[in-house]
């Protein structure tokens, strides 16, 4: 893929400071539109995640999301293995009988043999994330001037893991359905895991910080808790808290997940349905295009921005293996294949909506690695300068790319993911029942709630600069439509 055949800048940024990074920014002259260079951060620097909390009615709403998550987690595990799948069903009974004895009948147990599996598998990633070798990548400037340097050995790791399990099932060592029959425990198992992790968060951010200055205390704990405090927590230099939890334990999991509940069909019904294989197909084209992009995602909002606290621990640790494979999860117990057209027509529509992701996210990185000094659609990137304080005080550089798939829209990388989870959804929602459609509903009301809070985010960093790109690049995510 070009985006990792090409030389990279960060490499050429690796080992330099801020201060250098910021005279390579300067030291280009490109193809750019005018632009206000004053900055944001005039008195005080304000970007990255919040540092006020809005009224006690926002931590109230923190803190409901802290509970009701991982209920909704469970409600979907009810629903799966007590309903057939069907949310009006468990709903109905919920409503009936009341949210109390509801849970209190079917809420799964815990199970000390799934509780010691998923304790192996997660030393085991630790194990892949340390100990195997891999190229060295630069993040993105923090608030407090910090540009640190991250391992990316995603893909070895989801490799080994892969190749482990398929072939320890394949001499018949290991039953490839493990996960799907031991599903009940390992919801419990990591869904307290994911509470413990949000806990050694906080109490590391306030008493063993890594970095101190890039940490924010908003006044409200349950805020704190909720969005985290520090940015880039870490063991020493080796263990990052937040590319580990986010793009190990679960994003690995993604695709072992399906591939088990592919042969716990196979095991229950005797076939395997062309519609569980196409859900599992575009999974995995997401999963190891982002290992195979590893590089890429240090730039992304996640680890660039976003604290690490219960919505990035819990979330990836429990919501993304357990919401993001309810298709296949559905489809093992409640099978149903497509017809060849129209299974051809989800695979399609499915691989465009990948293409167009990763093309659009590639135009930006490849615009910023270069400084703009590339060639989008054929022709020089069309670049605005805008500039940014740290909390050192120092000015910085940078730059928004408007030409390409970025002069449509200013999150057009959103458009691309949601047709792509669209056909996720669609392979496996053709029975008429809700839940297979739910990881499109969520993916609608994150992205969407991502482009508001990373709005909000860059124009306190960039101020005026950010007000001139928006007059330029005036769509949201569809041109023409938001
Ligand atoms: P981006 O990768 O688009 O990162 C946004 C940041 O990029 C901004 O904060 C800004 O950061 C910088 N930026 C914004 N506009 C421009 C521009 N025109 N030119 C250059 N830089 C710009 O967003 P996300 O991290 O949200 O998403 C990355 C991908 O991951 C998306 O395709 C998304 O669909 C996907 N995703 C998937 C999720 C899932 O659960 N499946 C969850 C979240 C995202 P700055 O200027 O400060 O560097």
């Amino acid at each position: 893929m070009e985006s990792i055949m090409l030389p990279s800048p960060v490499d050429v940024l690796h080992h330099t400071s801020p201060v250098q990074e910021k005279e390579a920014l300067s030291s280009k002259n490109q193809t750019r539109l005018s632009s206000s260079i004053s900055s944001a951060c005039e008195n005080s620097c304000n970007w990255g995640r919040r540092n006020r909390h809005g009224s006690w009615l926002h931590s109230l709403g923190c803190l409901g999301v802290m509970c009701l998550a991982p209920l909704l987690v469970i409600f979907y595990f009810i629903t799966l293995n007590h309903f057939h799948g069907s949310i009006s069903l468990s709903s109905k009974l919920l409503l009936e009988i009341g949210p109390l004895s509801f849970f209190h009948v079917y809420f799964p147990q815990v199970s000390s043999k799934a509780t010691f599996g998923y304790t192996v598998w997660y030393l085991f990633q630790v194990a892949l994330y340390l100990g195997l070798p891999g190229q060295i990548s630069t993040g993105q400037l923090t608030p407090a001037g910090n540009l640190l340097k991250y391992k990316t050995n995603g893909l070895s790791a989801w490799i080994v893991t892969h190749v482990l399990f398929l072939g320890l099932s394949w001499i018949g060592i290991l039953d490839p359905a493990i996960l799907a029959k031991n599903w009940e425990g390992l919801v419990v198992a990591a869904n307290v895991w994911g509470f413990i992790l949000t806990g050694i968060a906080f109490l590391k951010a306030c008493y063993f910080p890594t970095h101190e200055r890039d940490r924010k205390f908003s006044g409200s704990r349950i805020y704190d808790m909720y969005m985290g405090i520090e940015l880039n927590p870490r063991i020493g230099d080796k263990f990052d808290f937040k590319l580990f939890t986010n793009g190990r334990p679960g994003i690995v999991a993604w695709t072992l997940i399906d591939f088990s509940f592919i042969a716990y069909q196979y095991q229950l019904h005797g076939y395997i349905t062309n519609s569980i294989l196409i859900s599992t197909l575009l999974h995995t084209f997401y999963v190891v295009d982002f290992f195979i992009n590893e590089d890429w995602y240090l730039r992304t909002i996640d680890i660039c921005h976003d604290h690490f606290g219960f919505y990035l621990a819990w979330g990836s640790s429990i919501w993304l293996p357990f919401m993001y494979t309810l298709q296949t999860q559905y489809l093992a117990q409640n099978p149903y294949s497509l017809s060849t057209p129209l299974a051809t027509l989800i695979t399609l529509l499915g691989l465009s909506g990948y293409v167009l992701f990763r093309c659009v996210n590639h135009q930006k990185d490849l615009a910023r690695r270069t400084r703009g000094d590339c060639k989008i659609w054929g022709k020089p990137a069309k670049i605005l300068t805008v500039r940014y304080k740290t909390k050192d005080g120092e000015e910085h550089q940078s730059l928004l790319l408007v030409s390409g798939f970025w002069g449509w829209a200013r999150h057009v990388n959103y458009a691309g993911d949601l047709v792509l989870s669209a056909m996720m959804c669609a392979a496996a929602g053709g029975g008429g029942d809700l839940l297979p459609w739910t990881y499109l509903i969520f993916m609608g009301v994150l992205l969407v709630h991502r482009c508001w809070r990373d709005e909000e985010r860059c124009r306190e960093k960039y101020g005026p600069g950010w007000i001139d790109y928006c007059k330029t690049v005036r769509w949201v995510i569809f041109p023409g439509i938001y």
